[in-house]
């Protein structure tokens, strides 16, 4: 099955892939998280993505695109996969249904994460973020047993320069003008499924995996 997980910065959706990717062995394929590397890795692709997500933009459709390229084309995504946080504008949705075409694949389902913009702001500015897993917290309603120290793989957690919030409030604008629109997209296309992205991460869980037709988890 292939998925695409679609909704504003702090909706939640790493959040859900991530248990989804772990509990239903599927890859979860995050543009973010892929950027975050090649930054922390000191790449030429890091160096100039960097200067687009420091200050809440999106970085250009064909880096992304080609990472996504490179991803799906390896063997552990051949049962499916799970698209966090990509395409985010048009041209890479466009860009996702070519190169699927072409694969003779298709998307399966979008699921979109509903939620207001007030409560977001709040939800990203108390985040913390593990810079070598991932694993993503919440200073109030998800914190680590050990103040900045991920449980997962013992690392430091980090405040993610795009968690400011000011470079929030950019990032809210650019989902709204830029990736909104993906909505009516996949709305077209029949395949959106809307879920309540303000309940609890255990109630949004049950929601996408029924929406995803997994059923209740264990
Ligand atoms: P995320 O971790 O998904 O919130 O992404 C963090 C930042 O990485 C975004 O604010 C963008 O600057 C960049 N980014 C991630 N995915 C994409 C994408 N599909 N298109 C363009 N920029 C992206």
């Amino acid at each position: 099955m292939i998925s695409v997980f679609l909704g504003p910065p702090g909706s939640g959706k790493g959040t859900q892939a991530k248990r989804l990717s772990a509990e239903k062995k599927t890859p979860q394929l995050s543009t973010g998280d892929m950027l975050r590397s090649a930054i922390a890795a000191g790449s030429a692709l890091g160096r100039s993505a960097q200067e687009f997500m420091s200050r809440g933009a999106l970085v250009p459709d064909e880096v992304v695109i080609g990472l996504i390229r490179e991803r799906t084309d390896q063997g552990d995504c051949a049962g499916g996969f799970i698209l966090d946080g990509f395409p985010r504008t048009i041209p890479q949705a466009e860009a996702l249904d070519a190169l699927l075409w072409e694969r003779h694949r298709k998307i399966d389902s979008a699921i979109l994460f509903q939620i207001d913009d007030s409560v977001l702001v709040s939800r990203l500015t108390g985040r913390r973020t593990c810079l070598k897993c991932g694993a993503m917290y919440h200073i109030e309603s998800m914190p680590p047993r050990q103040v900045d120290v991920c449980d997962q793989c013992g690392s430091e957690l980090i405040q993610r320069e795009d968690d400011r919030e000011d470079v929030i409030l950019k990032r809210l604008s650019v989902y709204h003008h830029q990736t909104s629109p993906l909505v009516e997209y996949y709305s077209k296309q029949g395949i959106l499924s809307p879920v309540d992205a303000s309940a609890s991460p255990a109630v949004v869980f049950e929601s996408v995996s029924q929406k995803l037709g997994f059923g209740r988890s264990a």
